[in-house]
């Protein structure tokens, strides 16, 4: 083909140039331009020049010839893949946002930033003096200390950020250890490889027969050529990741690079170690602590082929790999992997499109598969295997179901059960770690009055304030703040009062009835500023407190071998959530809650308290049995009319004027009308959303339903041409497929 003409899109950040622009390609930069090619072209009435991304090549230009400006320059350098640039094509197709969304989505920030240096600690005894040094601090009961030096049993050199964020050692007691000359800080240029090169490989179990099987079954399809999807559906150390790394191992072995995604949570400190001593410095790590220069630098060992393994988060899907050989997903039914901002993809659907770019298979794990995965792999679409022992020892947890109603009636006016207190006697005599998790993000302590009702909300937003142990009201959405009121703004009756927020209130109440007791707490307000999360699991794991208090944020990520006993406040409290997926949602917190208990050597006990105990998402966690979760969650999904059976597509409107936001979607529906009576589409709404104003801005949701997809996306396509037709912009109207949260 004579390439003369290409299509350009510019990269500056507004709607109205989210459409190609063509070009005429000059002769001279004809070997030099390709897909993907960032390049330099006159835009405009001043002909400024601008950078753009070549998307496509064309014979004939879509307008007269005679007005069409050449392409300047080719800019090397940042060259972008071309699968890459074909992946953000189709996340704009799919998800709807620009291009240039989609774009800035998938290319590498790119910004180039002075290496910076790294700390890193470095073991200055022998490893057989470490270990000596370790039990003796064990026999002092110094656990930090003792952890510390037994990670440098291991490794001579472990990174300083490494230890405080991801080990939760404080920064005492790593001196202390410098103090005596055990360990020294020096400083390193960043990734080198904290490994010596004996180390690598050092560590391989031998694959259990079912392990090996579901390495050989997949491997067996590799090599025939068959790429596709399949579940690993085992509980938390089931041993999954050993069966990654063999995965991995085999594919890194044919030349081909692998992306690993995992939620930031469970990027443990141990997780990196692990990875590292298998597969050395050829892996990689991105994850939120890392600047963008960081980032890019990542991206780049990449495209050179310094790297064969990515471990990140969800962004870790646009690592610029040349040739891609598999992706997995751990917990794969997580949250985070879908995207809160334009474009709203989801990693799995997303890393699903990249292996067919690359060619490469996908493996996705969970211990709670998602609906949709689950779906997939009954429907047949996905292959699945089943892993059903846990290899860390630790036996499951004995789980008890108490009857909040019952309590009640008994008189137990307190919020601990009595099931529950005779366990946490029973622990704080024996010194042994309680955790209490109270199953809601946002059940905080409201103000209302006693006399007329009234509420006090936040000015701004449609959600009640809270109250702050410093006495002020907080709007949790905006962080607006106001005094606490004496007298009801409303009638002025004084009887105005106000519920602690919900951790602070289990805190005391605790206190009340047993005591003096060392506790740390856990939730949003304790947890503002960045380290402070992980500043509290390392008291908790240091055993500086013997109860850990906390929302979901305690369930996930880190094993605690001393807790034996964990407490469910209130389990129902997410399922009362206008959400399709609150059923799930709880399902897999308690889940994942029951199975904090009992990691270690003492067998752990767990009390699901409960309004509503004949649930089947409590019912089925408590007794840990997915499948017929599954069975139940189905049958609600089917009726309903929610995904995975039906897609649905949210159309989300935003509006500084309550009457001006209604009218659009009203617009918009009516604009759907014809083509939702053709394909049977349901349309429900407009309405107000869940929350209807956050920040003085309204929201409204127009719901889309239908068993195909593809309907779906030719309604959103008709919409954006319409939103176009009227030139309204893209951050008015947001569009979400299958939505994780309520809106
Ligand atoms: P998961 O990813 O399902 O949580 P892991 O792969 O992390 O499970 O395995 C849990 C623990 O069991 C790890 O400590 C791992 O080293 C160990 N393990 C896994 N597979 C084997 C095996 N085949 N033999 C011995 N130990 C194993
Ligand atoms: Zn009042
Ligand atoms: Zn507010």
């Amino acid at each position: 083909m004579q390439i003369s003409y290409a299509r350009v899109i510019i990269d500056i950040s507004h709607e109205k140039v989210d459409r190609p622009f063509c070009y005429k390609v000059p002769e001279h930069l004809l070997e030099k331009i390709e897909v993907g090619s960032c390049v330099e072209v006159p835009f405009g009435k001043g002909n400024t020049l601008r950078k753009g991304y070549v998307i496509e090549f064309m014979e004939t230009p879509d307008f007269d010839p005679n007005l069409i400006k050449e392409i300047a320059g080719v800019k090397t350098g940042v060259q972008v893949e071309n699968k890459l640039i074909k992946l953000a094509h189709w996340i704009r197709e799919e998800y709807g946002s620009t291009m240039i969304q989609a774009l800035q989505t998938v290319l590498p920030v790119k910004q180039k930033v002075k290496q910076k240096e790294n700390r890193i600690l470095l073991r200055k005894c022998s490893a057989e003096e470490a270990k000596v040094q370790a039990e003796i601090c064990e026999k002092k009961h110094q656990p930090a200390k003792a952890r510390l030096l037994k990670a440098f049993m291991e490794d001579e050199e472990i990174p300083y950020t490494l230890l405080t964020q991801k080990f939760h050692i404080s920064v005492s007691t790593i001196t202390s250890l410098k103090k005596a000359g055990l360990v020294e800080e020096t400083s390193e240029l960043m990734y080198r490889n904290p490994l010596k090169e004996q180390d690598v490989a050092k560590e391989r179990n031998v694959l259990s027969d079912s392990q090996q099987k579901i390495v050989d079954d997949i491997w067996e399809d590799y090599e025939k050529g068959i790429r596709k999807t399949y579940l690993i559906h085992g509980i938390t150390g089931s041993g999954k990741t050993e069966v990654y790394m063999a995965l991995i191992e085999r594919v890194v072995a044919q030349g081909k690079a692998v992306i690993m995604l995992i939620p930031e949570i469970a990027l443990t400190f141990q997780t990196v170690m692990r990875f590292q001593r298998r597969f050395g410095d050829r892996v990689s790590i991105l994850n939120s602590t890392l600047s963008a220069g960081e980032k890019y630098d990542q991206c780049e060992r990449a495209k050179k082929g310094e790297i064969d393994i990515i471990i990140g988060p969800r962004s870790a899907l646009f690592t610029p790999f040349e040739n891609l050989g598999l992706i997995l997903i751990d917990e794969e039914h997580e949250n985070t992997y879908k995207s809160e901002s334009m474009p709203k993809y989801h990693a799995r659907e997303v890393a699903e499109e990249l292996a067919r770019l690359h060619g490469a298979s996908v493996v996705l794990g969970s211990a709670t598969p998602s609906m949709e995965s689950y779906y997939k792999a009954m429907s047949g679409e996905y292959g699945i295997f089943t892993l059903k022992e846990r290899l860390t020892g630790g036996t499951l947890p004995k789980v008890y179901i108490e009857d909040l109603r019952e309590e009640m009636k008994k008189g137990n006016r307190t919020i601990f059960s009595d099931r529950l207190q005779e366990l946490i006697r029973d622990r704080l005599a024996k010194k042994e770690q309680i955790m209490l998790f109270l199953n809601r993000r946002g059940y905080s302590g409201f103000i209302s009055c006693r006399s007329c009702g009234h509420v006090m909300k936040c000015p701004h937003c449609d959600v009640s304030l809270s109250k702050h142990a410093n006495g002020k009201l907080v709007c949790h959405y905006c962080g607006y703040e106001q005094p606490n009121v004496v007298n009801c703004p409303k009638c002025g009756s004084k009887y105005i009062l106000g519920f602690k927020a919900g951790t602070e209130k289990v805190e005391e109440s605790f206190r009340q009835l047993f005591g003096d007791v060392s506790i740390l707490r856990m939730d949003r307000d304790t947890t503002k500023n960045k380290d402070s999360y992980e500043e509290i699991l390392s008291e908790f794991m240091e055993e500086k407190a013997q109860v850990l208090i906390g929302t979901q944020m305690i369930v996930k990520g880190h094993d605690f071998p001393k807790v034996t006993l964990v407490g469910i406040l209130a389990a129902d409290l997410s399922l009362g959530v206008n959400d399709y997926r609150a059923g799930e949602r709880t399902f897999q917190l308690l889940t994942q809650a029951a199975g904090r208990a009992g990691r270690g050597k003492i067998p752990g006990e767990v009390v699901i308290q409960s309004y509503q105990p004949e649930h089947y998402s409590i019912k089925k966690a408590a007794a840990q049995d997915y499948e017929n979760f599954y069975k139940e969650e189905l049958l609600y999904r089917t009726l309903g009319g929610y995904p995975p059976v039906s897609d649905m597509l949210m159309v989300q409107i935003f509006g500084r004027d309550e009457q001006d936001g209604m009218l659009l979607g009203d617009k918009m529906k009516e604009c759907l009308k014809e083509f939702s009576v053709k394909n049977r589409m349901t349309m429900i709404g407009p309405a107000n959303a869940g929350i209807s104003k956050i920040n003085d801005v309204y929201r409204f949701c127009l719901i889309l339903k239908h068993k195909d997809k593809e309907v779906l996306k030719e309604a959103k396509k008709r919409l954006e041409h319409y939103l176009g037709s009227c030139g309204i912009e893209g951050k008015i109207v947001q569009f979400d497929f299958n939505p994780m949260s309520s809106f």
